[in-house]
């Protein structure tokens, strides 16, 4: 089973970059954010702890988001692997992830930092809005529907935007992802995990150097897995 971390500031691409894995690889994404967006739709107890800490961008407690995301990997023993989308944001998660992963044998094979110009993140965040009903991801100037006004995936016609992309939210999170999610990378970066893949770049280019990410872990393992188990034996 294939773990990989997706970690970057907002408007880095992080859930553009993995719905893309998730339809080329067949991986399963769990994004922490989506997961309490959807409590806060669905008005249960959770929505209603984390509604105003998410709309003024502050992070919601640790606790709440590793249950999430044990959750899920109870849910999905059989998944191919994960993507973990802004999950862990702190040192705390990251103790858990580890946890959750090694009673399940399981290990991170990639933390991918997304890494962006800060100036452009606004540019970024301003312009970009979701399908209403599936989710898909648009943007104003870089990703357009293909037809005005309908969802290339689901064909939906209404859209929305995050209520947290304001400019006060957006300051905040971007002083929590210093603060609390970078330091991180450095126990990734001792662990050998950790890929650089530039995030400024066009949303195919950055796909394409994640894919070559991906295929050479696979082909390593296969060719490990020959060295193995020489023919013949
Ligand atoms: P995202 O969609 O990843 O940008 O997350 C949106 C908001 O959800 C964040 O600003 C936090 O309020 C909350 N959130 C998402 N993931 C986490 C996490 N791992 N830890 C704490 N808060 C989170």
């Amino acid at each position: 089973m294939t773990i990989i971390v997706l970690i970057g500031p907002p408007g880095a691409g992080k859930g553009t970059q993995a719905q893309g894995l998730v339809l080329r690889h067949g991986l399963v994404q769990l994004s922490t954010g989506e997961m309490l967006r959807a409590a806060v739709q669905s008005g249960s107890e959770i929505g209603l702890q984390v509604d105003a800490l998410m709309r003024a961008g502050e992070l919601v407690s640790d606790a709440i988001v590793v249950a999430l995301i044990a959750e899920q990997f109870e849910l999905r023993p059989d998944a191919p692997g994960f993507i973990l989308d802004g999950f862990p944001r702190t040192w705390g998660q990251a103790d858990a992830l580890d946890a959750l992963l090694s009673a399940r044998r399981m290990r991170i094979d990639h933390v991918v930092e997304l890494t962006v110009d800060e100036a452009m993140l606004t540019e970024r965040i301003a312009g970009r809005f979701s399908c209403g009903r599936c989710g898909a991801g648009y943007h104003e100037l870089f990703k357009r529907p293909v037809a005005e006004g309908q969802c290339d995936i689901c064909g939906a016609n209404s859209f929305q935007r995050r209520l947290d992309d304001t400019a006060t939210a957006v300051r905040n999170r971007l002083a929590l992802y210093r603060a609390d999610t970078a330091p991180i990378l450095a126990r990734y970066e001792q662990a050998g995990l950790v890929r650089r893949v530039d995030g400024m770049g066009d949303m195919a280019t950055v796909a394409t150097a994640l894919d070559a990410m991906l295929n050479h872990d696979v082909g390593g393992t296969s060719r490990r897995a020959r060295a193995s188990n020489p023919p013949g034996k």
